[in-house]
């Protein structure tokens, strides 16, 4: 599995991939799997698969996964899930396809992570020439015995249940036997990998559940085709088919199987990277600018404090007679600012330094006046106001 270092500061980008017929022409079981069970057609191998899933009311994969264990059983065949995986063919540009589109996330500070969902075998796919790109490969599989051979399904994958998969990189619940983070409430801004930052490839009707949770959490689907058929007729059917999604809105874009440099798919995962990365600067800018305004409007509290003072003053400047407990109450609010405050709310206030310090001095003359006056009555002095005063 690949392990790569991840900036931190950079959003991460999932790109979840479906395998059969997306990137590789064919289902991966008839390359060499379903030969070596001496089912020379593999045509047969799915009618009789999907002929015991109709009878039985089965799920398709359990019915190709349990005639894999009957007929690997009565031929006693070994499984060389290695030569299996290497005799896997590839779309053109496949192989090339993931360090090309992890160069670009680098260059456009994007950490770039790539992850299997399908419903093919895992085996398989751990053994083709591509495996190591992937993060996490996600798929079907068996339980073996002590001589290595299957004998029971470990995990099966189907339409609906590669949705699960999507949140387990969402959430970071990479271990599949944990059922209980999976399912846990997790506030999305505190999910590893954002929907928005998810691209899901596939081809076919299995993959529009996870097609369409991606696009509903605003993340980007694509439908691809295989380009390179033989016969029109059938690159129209498989081009139909990817166009159907798009018109019932299950995906965004559609493109040729073809992940060669300059593909139409690398152009629309390209454009995809970069507006994630866009819209990542955007939540970034917009952190920022919540904060100041927090920080404004923390302000602003203060500056009530500070309006409060100047009604404080406006009521001293304008009585006419103000009689000794209204002075020490005036007192007692005035020292509540003290000479570090004054800066402070004059640094939040509306007013100019030539405003301010009109109101400061205006505010200590009077009130200097009065109790002067005051004194002259009761012979008594307040240091405090002397100091306001004279500043
Ligand atoms: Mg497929």
């Amino acid at each position: 599995m690949a392990r790569k270092k991840i900036n931190n500061d950079w959003p991460i980008v999932a790109i979840c991939y479906d395998f059969d017929k997306t990137l590789s022409p064919r289902d991966m079981q008839e390359y060499a799997l379903i030969p070596s069970l001496g089912i020379d057609d593999p045509k047969k191998f799915w009618e009789e698969s999907g002929k015991y899933a109709k009878d039985n009311g089965m799920d398709k994969m359990l019915s190709y996964m349990k005639l894999i264990l009957d007929k690997a059983a009565t031929k006693d065949v070994y499984m060389e899930f290695n030569k299996m995986g290497q005799s896997v063919e590839l779309f053109d540009g496949v192989e090339t396809w993931f360090d090309r589109i992890n160069n670009f996330g680098k260059e456009n500070e994007v950490n770039i992570e790539h992850y299997i969902i399908s419903a093919g075998l895992k085996e398989i796919i751990d053994e083709t020439r591509i495996a190591h790109h992937f993060k996490a490969i996600y798929a079907s599989s068996f339980v073996y015995d002590a001589y290595e051979k299957p004998i029971w399904p470990r995990q099966v994958v189907n339409y609906t249940t590669k949705t699960q998969y999507l949140f387990r990189i969402n959430k970071n619940c990479l271990d599949l036997s944990d059922e209980v983070s999976v399912n846990k409430y997790l506030e999305e801004s505190k999910r590893r990998i954002p929907f928005r930052n998810f691209i899901y490839i596939g081809d076919s009707d299995t993959d529009i559940p996870a097609m369409r949770v991606v696009r509903r959490e605003h993340g980007h689907s694509i439908g691809v085709y295989n380009p390179k058929e033989k016969g029109v007729e059938k690159i129209e059917e498989n081009i139909k088919k990817v166009s159907d999604l798009i018109k019932q809105g299950r995906i965004d874009f559609f493109a040729p199987a073809n992940y060669s440099e300059g593909s139409c798919i690398e152009n629309i995962v390209k454009l995809i990277i970069r507006q994630i990365k866009a819209n990542h600067n955007y939540f970034i800018l917009n952190d920022q600018l919540q904060n100041i305004n927090l920080q404004q409007k923390e302000i602003l509290k203060e500056t009530k404090s500070f309006t409060g003072f100047t009604e404080l003053i406006d009521a001293i400047a304008t009585a006419e007679n103000i009689n000794y407990e209204e002075i020490n109450a005036l007192i007692e609010e005035l020292t509540k600012y003290r000479k570090d405050e004054f800066n402070k709310l004059y640094k939040n206030s509306y007013y100019d330094i030539k405003t301010f310090l009109k109101i400061i001095n205006s505010y200590g003359k009077k009130l200097q006046r009065k109790l002067l006056d005051y004194e002259k009555i009761n012979g008594t002095k307040n240091n405090i106001i002397e100091e306001e005063a004279s500043e």
